[in-house]
């Protein structure tokens, strides 16, 4: 697609990435075009929970919420321990630390911990809903932004809390500091690629479009959509 009329985004994240392995042109609609996408209730619901963790894990509330129950302890953890919520990191192409409106990558992860010396980081991430096979691609991502933000790590942990569920799938993911570097060289390739594509090709598939909120059939702009 040539001479797109809108500003192609120099940045990304995992949820811009994971749009775009899915289909390109639904990118190109949410995140280029920035057509707005209506929110569902599982949506609402999901950010309602992330907030409450957030404010628990800060102390900014006493009694543990409900939707939080099945990981009661593990949240008196996070917060006794002064875990971060929320925090924002933004990352430059070299994989250093930045404002985060800034960042090249940005994130926010929902918590992070690290030991006294910054050896052994913990990243954690909550889940509402349905259970999903894995979350590898989140973690890798994850587990890469960490050394920029904590220079002196040996190991990072990734979880995975499905807060409905009380388990944690198939987290955690864990990594050496190699495996971290590795991370980082592998990410730079995958993200230029996406932040490169100019054609935003439509891929549809029954699973990438069953959910999509731009099939032409349910009032999006997408005429490409997966016909049974
Ligand atoms: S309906 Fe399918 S092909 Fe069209 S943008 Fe959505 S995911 Fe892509």
């Amino acid at each position: 697609m040539k001479n797109i009329p809108y500003k192609i985004p120099t940045g990304w994240s995992y949820s811009s990435y994971s749009i775009w392995s899915g289909c390109p042109h639904r990118y190109l609609l949410e995140k280029v075009m920035r057509l707005r996408t209506p929110s569902s209730p599982q949506m609402v619901r999901g950010e309602t929970i992330h907030k409450y963790a957030e404010n628990f894990v800060k102390g900014l509330i006493r009694g543990i919420p409900k939707d939080l129950r099945r990981f009661e302890t593990e949240f008196k953890t996070l917060r006794k321990a002064k875990a971060k919520a929320e925090a924002p990191w933004g990352i430059s192409p070299e994989w250093k630390p930045v404002d985060f409106h800034a960042g090249w990558l940005r994130l926010k992860l929902d918590a992070s911990l690290s030991d006294a010396k910054g050896h052994d980081i913990h990243v954690i991430d909550y889940k509402t809903g349905r259970v999903y096979d894995t979350h590898e691609t989140q973690s890798d991502i994850y587990a890469a932004s960490t050394l920029p933000y904590f220079p002196k790590l040996r190991t990072v942990n990734v979880e995975f809390w499905y807060l409905d569920h009380g388990h944690l799938g198939q987290s955690p993911f864990k990594y050496t500091l190699k495996e971290v570097q590795a991370l980082q060289k592998d990410w730079t390739k995958k993200a230029l690629k996406m932040l490169g594509d100019r054609r935003f090709r439509p891929t549809p598939s029954k699973e990438t479009c069953k959910w999509c909120p731009h099939r032409a059939d349910k009032g999006g702009k997408c005429d490409a959509y997966w016909k049974e």
